[in-house]
């Protein structure tokens, strides 16, 4: 039997957050990982995830742009850069209303942007050709975090601050029905005031109880390699994003342009994610980055599978479980999570340790689909 004051399930992008803003408030917080730290088994391994503030919806604007200066302190305290801070290109074909919505939210909160046409976009960044008729929308505020960096620099900073990990634990299960929640894992039993779920996509197993109606998917990355790198190098091409395809990609960095399909993939059980690459996907997406590149000569370097863990209307779960309010959840991050991490380590820390946060959570209630089924 181990005890801990707040013990974090859970050390992705969330729980290791999480922990590090535990630890650096001083409380006496333990960690617990089922796999190896650095793992890419879960959805936060890897080189780039978009930072963006560029939302259709204020609240999203609003917490964004208070992840940032955390990111810049975490950056400091490591002595590393975590943050790429490039700029976004959205674009769409004429007649796309979400582009125009997502600027509209821009304009209505006073933030940066500007509104280009593809020939302005060329003139701008050399490497980009887009669609004759497109409309773009450079965002400033914007770019992208080293992924897996992240992870590992919010881990080595709480311990640093005095917290524990344990990996390759795995928790079988939680016993809610005592004030003090008690923990039974690979390892034994552990014992805490206040418990952290933060399991990406395996929430629905270990809060079984709670029926989250949450979908996992399985989520698709490819790398590409350019002939010449310096036009695609960070700074020289911003992330780049296509409101009709919901294909997005990134500068060269790690193995290469790192390209994607926002859209949602196969659902799955989270252990039994199919990890063999999808080259239809691959292939598709490499015609995708040669018609807006088309000059770039790309290589095929190598692919790897994540996943989304999707709520109903794509917002977090983050707050106190409805029946335990010693035991705080971060769950169904729904494929834009990580951009906000550390703030949601933030908020589950603040939650954990005084009961309440100075950020607006409410959206985020655990019960707003019991509610809705009501
Ligand atoms: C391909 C892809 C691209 C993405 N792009 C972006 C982007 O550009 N911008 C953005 O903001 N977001 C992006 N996201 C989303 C973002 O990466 C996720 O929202 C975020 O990483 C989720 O973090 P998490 O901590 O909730 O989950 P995870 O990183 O999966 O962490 C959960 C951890 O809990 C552990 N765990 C689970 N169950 C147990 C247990 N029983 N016992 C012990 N440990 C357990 C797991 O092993 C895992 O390490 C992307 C996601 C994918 C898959």
């Amino acid at each position: 039997m181990r005890d801990a004051e707040i013990l974090v399930v859970g050390l992705g992008g969330m729980g290791s957050a999480a922990l590090y803003h535990l630890a650096r408030r001083g409380v006496a917080a333990l960690g617990i990982e089922q796999f190896q730290i650095g793992h890419a088994l879960g959805s936060s391994h890897g080189f780039s995830r978009i930072y963006r503030n560029f939302y259709d919806d204020a609240l999203y604007v609003e917490l964004a742009e208070a992840a940032l200066p955390l990111w810049q302190e975490l950056e400091a305290l490591s002595a590393q850069k975590l943050l790429h801070l490039t700029g976004l290109l959205y674009f769409a074909r004429p007649g796309n209303d979400n582009i125009e919505e997502r600027m509209g939210v821009m304009q209505a909160l006073k933030r940066p942007y500007e509104r280009l046409t593809a020939q302005e976009v060329t003139a701008r960044f050399p490497a980009l050709q887009l669609p004759a008729r497109s409309v773009a929308c450079l965002t400033p505020q914007a770019g992208f975090l080293d992924a897996g960096r992240c992870v590992l620099a919010q881990l080595k900073q709480a311990e640093r601050f005095g917290a524990t990990i344990h990996d390759q634990v795995r928790v079988d299960s939680v016993d809610l029905s005592r004030d003090a929640p008690v923990v039974e894992t690979s390892a034994g039993q552990y014992r805490c005031e206040r418990l952290i779920i933060s399991p990406g996509p395996w929430a629905s197993e270990i809060l079984e109880e709670l029926a989250l109606p949450l979908r996992v998917t399985r989520q698709q990355k490819f790398y590409f390699r350019p002939k010449q790198s310096a036009p695609y190098q960070p700074g020289e091409l911003p992330v780049y994003g296509d409101s009709d395809t919901k294909f997005y990609g990134f500068p060269d960095y790690g193995p290469g342009l790192k390209v994607a399909d926002d859209g949602l993939g196969a659902e799955y059980a989270p252990s039994e994610v199919d990890r063999t690459l999808d080259m239809c996907k691959r292939d598709e997406l490499q015609a995708w980055l040669e018609s807006i590149m088309p000059a770039g000569g790309f290589s095929y370097v190598e692919g790897s599978t994540c996943m989304y863990t999707v709520t109903p209307d794509r917002d977090f779960l983050m707050g106190p479980h409805p029946r335990n309010p010693n035991v705080i959840v971060g769950a169904g991050f729904s494929g834009h999570g990580f951009k906000f991490s550390t703030l949601v380590g933030k908020i589950l820390a603040d939650l954990a340790a005084d009961g309440t946060t100075d950020y607006p959570v409410e959206r985020f209630r655990l019960d707003r689909f019991e509610k809705a089924q009501a």
